[in-house]
């Protein structure tokens, strides 16, 4: 069997041009890599939380929608300019602004799934065109198709036969000819409603997503400002 490498990246990791482009590096020091499963950009879940939770004032909801729209707008500023990526990311923004009114009036949990999915479906648009024009050829795919989950809205338990069945049928053949990019923290019910696997949960769909494509390895990276060297509680 072929050695296939799963790397997550955490929000941080892909929360603007230069983080994503560390991490597109850390992609390019290793031919095996080529399953890659990204969170939504730092800080863009808890404003679609916020969104969720019902935020009835018009302009503080335009207010959190901007804020939204530049921090994506603000890394695609660095890329190559690509039309069918900035239609993608106004499409999904033009969805987060609809479930942004209807959960103002009611809420819901399948509603919150809807939204807060949003984040990730925005960051793997803006890292797959990163790589593409890095020089890596890369997919992105949309994980609602493979990682299948009940309908426990907000916190979904992954059906693993039906995520191996997809990921063996679809993700794997991807993967064995270029990066395959796609989602952490989503999935979807039988019924094609988006579900969420519950907070920090990309690291979990990096594990089901590496195990379902039989992956030889996975590696979650994290940024952090530097390593100790020792116990820092030792003096
Ligand atoms: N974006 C989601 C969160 O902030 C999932 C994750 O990052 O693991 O909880
Ligand atoms: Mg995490």
């Amino acid at each position: 069997m072929n050695a296939l490498n799963v790397a997550k990246f955490g929000g941080t990791s892909v929360a603007d041009y230069a983080a994503m482009s560390n991490s597109a590096s850390v992609i390019k020091g290793n031919s095996d890599t080529r399953l890659v499963v990204i969170s939504a950009c730092s800080g863009v879940t808890n404003l679609l939380v916020e969104l969720a939770n019902g935020v009835a004032d018009a302009k503080k909801q335009q207010d959190v929608l901007a804020k939204i729209a530049d921090i994506h707008f603000s890394i695609l500023e660095h890329l190559p300019a690509n039309a069918a990526v900035d239609i993608a990311i106004n499409d999904v923004l033009d969805e987060v602004a609809t479930f942004a009114t209807a959960a103002a009036t009611s809420p819901s949990d399948r509603l919150t799934d809807s939204l807060v999915a949003c984040g990730e479906l925005m960051s793997t648009h803006i890292f797959t065109h990163l790589l593409n024009a890095q020089g890596i050829d890369a997919e992105r795919v949309d994980v609602r198709q493979i990682l299948k989950t009940d309908n426990v809205f907000g916190n979904a338990t992954p059906d693993l036969v039906e995520t191996a069945f997809h990921a063996q049928g679809v993700l794997r053949p991807l993967c064995d000819v270029k990066v395959a990019v796609t989602q952490g923290f989503i999935g979807a019910d039988n019924d094609g409603n988006t579900t969420t696997l519950g907070r920090g949960g990309s690291d979990y769909s990096a594990a089901l997503l590496a195990e379902a494509v039989q992956a030889t390895s996975l590696e979650i990276w994290t940024d952090v400002p530097g390593i100790y060297s020792t116990d820092p509680r030792i003096a």
